[in-house]
Parts: structure tokens; C-alpha cells; sequence
């Protein structure tokens, strides 16, 4: 007994890595896998990312009635609505997005989203849409920077923050995660993650999985230091007379956007993969990939609803690139 106590006393507090998944939040599941110089010190931290998830999920949930952003809802139409620093900014970079994708990234789509609701199969009829569609317009968000306030420039307008809030939340645990000075981790929400460091000096292996076959991985990359976010339209989504109806609205229409099957951006941060990862959806794989040239830090892989994959420069295999044809 006493020898193995001394023996457990010589041996050094040691590195571990440290991992939790939880469901839930935001609507998804939550991954935060780190190392850390103990498992004390690990699970602390990962009890800091998970608060703050949950904070971001109540000030930014529409599901939440008291949610800042519910109240954004309730009273923007009415005039200007005074909002806080930190929903002020994820607005201003929300519409930064609207404007890099030429409008396929779009919060105010919630005008006509709300009344989707996959998981009931509930979809809004094609009169119910004609008559939301002109609230969906991201020129309808009239922010003021002198008084921090929100103003919707007409009757109708909502805004959902699904498709950013859950890259800025892994911003935010990696930033938290930095702060302890952790220096290898991994923080995914969802379809939006983000890796510091290596993993036992290795890249971090990513797999985009087959649109059609959970369990099929079309393609594995290996990563370091990177964000990633993946849309896909088997996220959410019901099939009824042969269409699939899914969570990704093309902001023109007001129905589910369908150019491709799967998008895959890779970019310095998780918010802006985030709002960058729908563009194919809505405006297809090859408007897509002229936007995403022009941003030096960004690559990207596509699944065509043929099953093509596309991929951006930086990441097109050798034999894409430009190997020899074949001799015949
Ligand atoms: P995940 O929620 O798994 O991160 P995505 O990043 O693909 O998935 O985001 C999808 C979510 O984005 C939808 O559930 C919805 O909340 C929101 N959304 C849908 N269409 C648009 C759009 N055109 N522009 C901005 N956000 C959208
Ligand atoms: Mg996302």
C-alpha cells in the first residue's frame, strides 16, 4: 500500500488528451477533444468551451423566445432595436457574408425558413412563400454603428443565425482554449469545427462522408491549424413525392437550394467557413469556386448531385492538376 502510494507520488502530473462529446446544444453536438498538461486542468477547460456554447445558444437561439436575437424578431420592425457589442458584430460579419457570396448567405432566409420544420415534414406552401419571399433580403438589415441598434427596413423580416452562430461559437472555444494555452485542439459544433496544432505530431484526419452513406468516406484530409465546415442536405431534411426538402433556402426563392449535394470549405476560422459553406447550394459548384478564388485563404470540396467532386485549386488531386494524359 505505501509503496505504491510513494511510486504514485514519484510520478510526474502527465499530459493527457482529453475529450467530450455533447448533444444538445445549438441544436447539434458538441466535440471538444484537447491536450492538456493533466485531465483536471483538460476537463476545466473543456467545462469553459461548453459555457460558453451554451451562453451563445441562449443569446442566439430562435427557438428561444427570451433570445437576444428572438427579441431582434419581435421588435426591429418597429424601429430601431438596441442590440449588444457582440451580436452588433456577428451581424456586421453576417452581412460582410451576404455581400462575398453575392447573396446566397442570407440570415434574413429565416423570413420565409421559419416555417419549415424538417423534423415535422411542415413546409410552407407555394402561396405562403410568394407572400414572405420580398422580407428575404439582406439589404432589409439596417445596422446603425453610432448607436449599436437594428432596424428591419420592412414588415416580415426574421433573421436566424443557424448557418454562422455555430462557426462563431468554435471560434470562441478555440479562443478560449488558446487563452488556457492549450496548443492541440479539437472544437466542432456540428457541421463547423476547428483544429490548433497537430495530434501526436500528425495532422488531424477530417472525412467528408458520402451525401447518400453515413458510413462512407468519399475523401479523408489531413489538417493542421485549419477550420472546416461541411453543409450537407442530409442534415436536415424530409423526401416527400420524390423531393428533397432540406435546411439550406436559396434566398431567392424560398426553397430548399439544391445545386449541389454536399459543400466543404476550409478557411483560417470556423466563422468563416461557416458563412461561407452554402454558397454551392445556392448558387452551384462552379459559381462557388469563382467566389471562393478570389479568397486567397479559402479551399473547398463539393459533392454534385451527379456525384462529382469538385475541388477547389489548392486541394485538386496531382492527376486533376495536370498529370499526363495516358498514352493510348
Ligand atoms: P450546420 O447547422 O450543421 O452547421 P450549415 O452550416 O449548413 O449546417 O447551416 C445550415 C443552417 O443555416 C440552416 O439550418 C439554417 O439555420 C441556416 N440557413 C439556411 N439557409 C441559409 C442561407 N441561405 N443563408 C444563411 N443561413 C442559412
Ligand atoms: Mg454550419
Amino acid at each position: 500500500m505505501l509503496a505504491l502510494a510513494a511510486a504514485s507520488l514519484a510520478r510526474p502530473a502527465h499530459a493527457e488528451w482529453v475529450n467530450r462529446t455533447v448533444d444538445g446544444i445549438m441544436g447539434t453536438r458538441i466535440v471538444v477533444e484537447l491536450w492538456a498538461d493533466d485531465q483536471a486542468s483538460g476537463e476545466q477547460a473543456i467545462d469553459a468551451v461548453i459555457a460558453e456554447m451554451n451562453r451563445i445558444d441562449l443569446a442566439m437561439s430562435t427557438y428561444k423566445p427570451e433570445s437576444e436575437v428572438s427579441q431582434v424578431n419581435a421588435h426591429a420592425a418597429a424601429g430601431p432595436y438596441r442590440i449588444s457589442d457582440e451580436l452588433f458584430n456577428l451581424l456586421t460579419t453576417a452581412l460582410e457574408y451576404s455581400r462575398i457570396t453575392e447573396g446566397a448567405f442570407d440570415i434574413t432566409y429565416a423570413s420565409v425558413g421559419f416555417m419549415y420544420d424538417f423534423r415535422k415534414h411542415i413546409k410552407p406552401t407555394d402561396a405562403q412563400i410568394k407572400s414572405a419571399l420580398p422580407a428575404v433580403n439582406y439589404h432589409h438589415l439596417i445596422l446603425d454603428a453610432k448607436h449599436h441598434t437594428v432596424r428591419f427596413s420592412q414588415p416580415g423580416v426574421r433573421i436566424d443565425l443557424g448557418g454562422i452562430a455555430k462557426g462563431y461559437a468554435v471560434d470562441q472555444g478555440i479562443a478560449i482554449l488558446q487563452a488556457r494555452g492549450i496548443k492541440h485542439a479539437l472544437v466542432g459544433a456540428g457541421g463547423d469545427s476547428r483544429i490548433i496544432g497537430d495530434r501526436f505530431g500528425k495532422p488531424w484526419v477530417v472525412g467528408i462522408r458520402h451525401p447518400d452513406h453515413k458510413d462512407q468516406i468519399i475523401l479523408r484530409l489531413p489538417l493542421v491549424d485549419t477550420a472546416i465546415s461541411t453543409s450537407g442536405d442530409y442534415e436536415r431534411y424530409f423526401d416527400e413525392n420524390g423531393q428533397r426538402y432540406h435546411h439550406i433556402i436559396d434566398p431567392r426563392t424560398g426553397h430548399s437550394a439544391s445545386k449541389v449535394r454536399s459543400a466543404t470549405v476550409l478557411a483560417p476560422t470556423a466563422i468563416r467557413t461557416d458563412g461561407l459553406s452554402k454558397t454551392a447550394f445556392v448558387l452551384g459548384a462552379e459559381e462557388a469556386l469563382r467566389i471562393y478564388s478570389k479568397l486567397p485563404d479559402v479551399d473547398a470540396v463539393m459533392v454534385t448531385p451527379e456525384g462529382k467532386v469538385l475541388y477547389s485549386k489548392g486541394l485538386q488531386p496531382p492527376d486533376e492538376a495536370g498529370a499526363a494524359p495516358a498514352k493510348p
